[in-house]
Formats: structure tokens, sequence, C-alpha cells
């Protein structure tokens, strides 16, 4: 496994390939990589010839006052991971690599980005899509996978992937969880143990929303307030939104559910903001 952190390099690595008809896929993350990473790294091993691994804290994505500077960096075992994972290269570039200091340009994918956390965190997507392009364009691989953990962020790369012609195949995978339920993140690592405790409740409640759906419920407020309620029977968690969405526009989900939306779920935890969604009829969901 090579590292690169010139774009030039990794992109001359990357056409060397593909001129002999070999596939690319590439795995783009902030590091910190844990299971949920380690199973999009798998998907692209299994999938394509060849798998780059992006890892970049992206400051673009991070507003003022959220955890940039204290974000988890572990970069030498990231890079232990990603060699055992059977990844060919990872990218790993310095900001100035990234963003000179004159860059000036972002990429806006409007609508499904306007609710849910774009609500709350409004560089965030403008931020990610800019990356993302540029990540796509220094390393113009055939295929890019993405967590549904994210499920906002991966309907919007695929829509500025198609409303942009990048010719790139976007890949969703499945959400990693622990085995009590949480769904893995890097800022899990921010919780004290009694938070860590109260954490699962999170997706306990995203499965008591799916449930209601499950025992006939077609109305996506009543939906809703089933998993509501059953987090509010936890007073440590302070619930930012949760709210059912179509599943491709990430919008209000509309009278009656069908089972293609999303429920999503977004709380605090002491100082963690932790994420987390559920299709609710999983047969459903997309890749
Ligand atoms: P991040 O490093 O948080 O930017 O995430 C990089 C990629 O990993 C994104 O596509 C995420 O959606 C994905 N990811 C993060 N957590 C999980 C998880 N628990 N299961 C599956 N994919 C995940």
């Amino acid at each position: 496994m090579e590292v690169f952190k010139e774009k030039d390099a990794i992109r001359t690595q990357v056409r060397d390939w593909q001129s002999v008809g070999q596939t690319v896929g590439v795995v783009p993350t902030m590091g910190a990589l844990h299971q949920g990473h380690h199973s999009l790294v798998r998907c692209c091993v299994a999938a394509t010839d060849h798998t780059v691994v992006t890892i970049f804290v992206n400051p673009k994505q991070f507003g003022p006052g959220e955890d940039l500077s204290s974000y988890p960096r572990t970069t030498e075992d990231d890079l232990k991971d990603c060699e055992e994972l059977g990844a060919d290269a990872v990218f790993l570039p310095d900001d100035s690599a990234m963003y000179a200091d004159d860059h000036c340009t972002s990429v806006n994918v409007s609508g499904i980005t306007d609710g849910l956390c774009g609500s709350f965190r409004p560089e965030f997507f403008d931020g990610i899509a800019t990356v993302v392009t540029k990540l796509f364009n220094i390393i113009p691989a055939d295929s890019a996978f993405f967590g549904r953990k994210d499920v906002q962020q991966l309907t919007m790369i695929r829509k500025m992937v198609s409303d942009l012609d990048m010719p790139v195949r976007i890949v969703g995978c499945p959400t990693v969880r622990e085995s009590d339920g949480l769904a893995c993140s890097s800022r899990n690592r921010y919780m004290n143990e009694e938070e860590r405790k109260l954490a699962p409740r999170l997706y306990q409640a995203l499965l008591a929303g799916k449930a209601a759906f499950e025992a006939g419920e077609r109305d996506p407020a009543a939906v809703v307030v089933s998993a509501s309620r059953e987090m509010l029977r936890e007073s440590g968690l302070k619930l930012q939104y949760m709210e059912c969405v179509n599943s491709d526009t990430m919008q209000r989900a509309l009278y009656p559910l069908k089972g293609d939306e999303v429920l999503a779920v977004a709380a605090h935890l002491g100082a963690t903001r932790l994420i987390d969604n559920i299709t609710l009829d999983e047969k459903a969901e997309q890749c």
C-alpha cells in the first residue's frame, strides 16, 4: 500500500491502473477509522480492482465553534487498518494541498440539504459537496463508497453526481452498529461511560418508529411521535430533530407512508452530537 500526499501523484497512479483496464474505487473519510469505515473499504476491495482511501479532516464542513480542532486524528492506526483491509493506496493531503489561501469556489446542492442537519449546520453540506467534488477530480475513480449512516450526505452526493454529470458510480453501504445498536462514529469516543450507556436510545427510538410503521401506522407525524416518545423517556438525550423524510428529496414525507421513507434523528448527549437513521421498510432501501 502506498501513501500519497500529492494530488498529481495519486491522479497519475489512478490513471495508470485504468489505462490497463483495471477499475478503481475510492472511499472518502476524515480518518479516525472504525468498523463503519472498514466495511466501506471491504465493499470497495470486493467490488473494484484497486481501492483508494482518502483521509482528510475537511475544515470547510465545520462551522465556528464546532469540533474541527479536537476532531480525533489517528493517522498511524488508520494506515495500518487500510493496509490490513487490502487498500492499495491512501491519499493523505495537507490542508494546503486541498485549499489554497485564495480558494473561493464552493458547490451547493439545494433542496436536499435544506432540512435535517442542514438546518443546524449551515456550512456543512456545501463543505462536503466541495471537498467530494475536489476528491473526485483528484482521484478519477470508477466508483465511490459512502455510508447510509450519513443518509442526507449520501443522497446529496448522488444528486450532485447526477446533476453535474460526474463519471463516477455512487455505492451506498449499510450502517454498521455496535452490539448494542449504536451506530459506529468517530465522535463516539467523545462520550463518557455514562453517556455511552445512554447512546443506544437513539437507535431504539428509530426502531420504535419503524415498529409503528410495521404495525400499520401510515401517518409520518404519528411515526415521529412514537419514536420521540421512546427518546423522551431518557432525559440525558437532547433531541435536535426527529423527522420522517422522502428518501430521494430529504423533504418531509407525505401521508400515506409507503415504506421507502427514512426516519432520521439528531440529538446531543452532553457535548457529543449523534445522528442516525433507519428506512421504515428495509426491503425498500436503496444501495
Ligand atoms: P467520516 O469519516 O465520518 O466523514 O465518514 C466517512 C464515510 O464513512 C462516510 O461515507 C460515512 O457515511 C461512512 N460511515 C461513517 N460511519 C458509518 C457507519 N457506522 N456505518 C457505515 N458507514 C459509516
